[in-house]
């Protein structure tokens, strides 16, 4: 198969995770991708299993310099903001810096990524910016405020990215996983194991997400299968948000 073959790609926080899963469904649909993550011993392993189509390269997606580092000139065609963190606390008792780390790395993170990459893409003649919000991007969570405020903001950048970048050939889509089985929550969580089972027992699907199914949607945005699609939102949630707080099951 080679749905992304000619893709140039670069793909946030793909040492594990969605972002790993992406990574593999990506080389193997044909294109070249940069593993970005700061977790370097699990990039280099993920790198060195997909082979010479792959590298990794060390990213903090908060740091300015750093973009600038790992981009350079390079003709980035499809770039895949992946990299995020949870934080748990009540509204009042979230500390400030807790809120601007989540902030940093998913929001302003999302913001330098797409700006790194834009004169690339323009020089190669387009591309695609797919951004990973959450279902946190479209309804809130309690306990969740950093993070929902910066899955909503990922959610209104995108689309003034799309406005600015479509006459360009560069589409800018964002994707809103439900709850996906990865590592996410236990490291928010300082390590404790959660029984996803039971939350998923309340969707519609009557399961939560894995990863792959997350990089099969983003296979598809990255590709020239979704070359009508900008501006837009895509939701993989089993069915989390179609259903409001009133509803009875
Ligand atoms: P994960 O924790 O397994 O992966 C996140 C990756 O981001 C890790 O490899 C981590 O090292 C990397 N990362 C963290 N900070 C970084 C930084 N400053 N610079 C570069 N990389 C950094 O979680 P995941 O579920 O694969 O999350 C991927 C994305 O999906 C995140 O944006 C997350 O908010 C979003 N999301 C996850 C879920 C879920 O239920 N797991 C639901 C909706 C949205």
């Amino acid at each position: 198969m080679s749905r992304l073959a000619g893709k140039r790609a670069l793909i946030t926080g793909a040492a594990r995770g969605q972002g790993a899963a992406a990574a593999r469904r990506f080389v193997a649909e044909g294109a070249r991708v940069i593993i970005a993550d700061v977790l370097d011993d699990e990039g280099k392993a993920l790198a060195d299993e997909l082979g010479e189509p792959a590298e990794f390269r060390h990213l903090d997606v908060s740091q300015e310099d750093e973009w600038g580092a790992v981009v350079g000139d390079e003709q980035i065609t499809v770039l895949v903001n992946n990299a995020g963190i949870l934080h748990f606390a009540p509204l009042a008792d979230t500390s400030l810096a807790d809120y601007e780390r989540v902030i940093r790395i998913n929001q302003i993170g999302t913001f330098l990524g797409m700006r790194a990459v834009i004169p690339g893409m323009i020089t190669a003649g387009g591309g695609s910016i797919i951004n990973t919000s959450s279902i946190e991007g479209l309804a809130a969570a309690p306990t969740l405020v950093a993070y929902t405020a910066s899955k909503f903001a990922i959610r209104g950048m995108t689309k003034v990215a799309a406005l600015e970048l479509g006459s360009k050939g560069i589409r800018v889509n964002s994707v809103h996983p439900g709850m996906i089985d990865t590592r996410m929550l236990p490291t928010a969580l300082g390590g404790v194991e959660v029984d996803l089972s039971r939350v998923g027992k309340r969707l519609p699907l009557r399961r939560v997400g894995r990863a792959d199914e997350i990089a099969d949607l983003i296979v598809f945005l990255a590709s020239d299968e979704s070359s009508y699609c900008t501006g837009a939102e895509f939701v993989a949630d089993g069915g989390a948000t179609a259903s409001h707080a009133l509803s009875v099951t």
